[in-house]
């Protein structure tokens, strides 16, 4: 364990993290800050030895979190980070710790289309622009103008245009020493009732297509090219497979749903075993998208 000591008030320790995903699992932050806005943030990091691991959290709804829990500092950005700004000339700027859920609310309220996509995606605008998240034909790339981001290092501020983000599926060059605080995305004006009727459209279809209100972090595995992971997954019957308290969703096979008394390592080994069965029988090499935090077990899952 880190020994040193960050002696500062908006830093607790030995916080459980499991409550703050979506599939509820995962030990403790030995430290965690929950800071409300751009200075608390920075006045946190400069309190935090150099060598302290630092681990920056959304909603943790595409994360694993160890058993273990993390050795280091877990920031969860809140307060006026999730705050959203609609502007004149169309531009939304928003807080990193912003739910898109509620970015796309916003945007359709305000009558501004290109954004109801993010009304499934459980996720907050900062993990979006990490995992360049998407989906219904769009993606963080698509409507993403510009982001500010904190360096965890040395407390720097920088501004990244889109295109310096190398956005592609499911991926970005934003590193884990990096916070993005904010994020500017650019959108056309729209017919207010139309883009309700779409926020609508897309709530029902993640109803009906996804395990909702079950403890998951949705697609387990990227896309690869031309191909969805959850046909393959599906083509060789494996929908409905349960090892202990996780399984596949009999609805979407590419998410696997845990019960409330799994642990992180049932769903690491699970995750495991689902690519070791669909590499044998396929040949082909199944990309986790999901994120695991901290250590597990690499032990044998076929
Ligand atoms: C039911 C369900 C449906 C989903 N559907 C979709 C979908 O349709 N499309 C899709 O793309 N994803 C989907 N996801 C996955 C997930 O919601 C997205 O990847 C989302 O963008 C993750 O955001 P988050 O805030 O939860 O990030 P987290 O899970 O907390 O973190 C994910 C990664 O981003 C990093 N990160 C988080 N916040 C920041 C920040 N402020 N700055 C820098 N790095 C950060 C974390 O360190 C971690 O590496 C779904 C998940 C669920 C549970």
């Amino acid at each position: 364990m880190t020994r040193a000591v960050i002696d500062h008030s908006a830093v607790s320790d030995g916080v459980p993290l499991g409550p703050f995903t979506t599939y509820r699992v995962g030990g403790n932050a030995r430290w965690f800050a929950e800071p409300t806005d751009l200075e608390e943030l920075r006045s946190v990091l400069k309190t935090t030895p150099k060598t302290t691991k630092i681990v920056v959290l959304g909603r943790g709804s595409n994360v694993v979190v160890s058993d273990k829990g993390i050795d280091g500092l877990v920031v969860r950005l809140g307060g006026s980070f999730a705050a959203v700004d609609i502007r004149d000339d169309g531009s939304v700027v928003c807080g990193g710790a912003l739910p898109l859920p509620q970015l796309a609310r916003a945007a359709a309220a305000a009558g501004r289309s290109g954004l109801g996509f993010y009304v499934g995606i459980p996720g907050s605008v900062g993990g979006a622009v990490r995992m360049n998240a998407g989906g219904h034909g769009s993606d963080t790339a698509a409507v993403l103008t510009s982001i500010v981001v904190v360096d965890t290092k040395s407390g720097e501020l920088s501004i990244r245009s889109v295109k310096d983000l190398a956005l592609t599926y499911r991926s970005s060059n934003v590193g884990p020493t990096e916070i993005v605080v904010q994020a500017t995305f650019h959108t056309e004006a729209g017919d207010t009732q139309e883009l309700e009727d779409e926020i609508r459209s897309i709530t029902r279809w993640r109803k009906d297509n996804q395990p909702g209100g079950t403890y998951n972090a949705g697609s387990v595995f990227r896309n690869p090219p031309d191909q969805h992971s959850g046909a393959i997954i599906d083509s060789l019957g494996l929908k409905g497979t349960r090892i202990g308290p996780v399984k596949v969703s009999e609805i979407h096979a590419n998410f696997m749903v845990a019960d409330s008394d799994a642990t992180a390592q049932d769903i690491w080994r699970f995750v495991h075993t689902i690519q070791n069965l669909v590499q044998t029988r396929t040949g082909i090499l199944l990309e986790p998208e999901i994120v695991f935090l901290g250590a597990f077990e690499k032990e044998e899952s076929r």
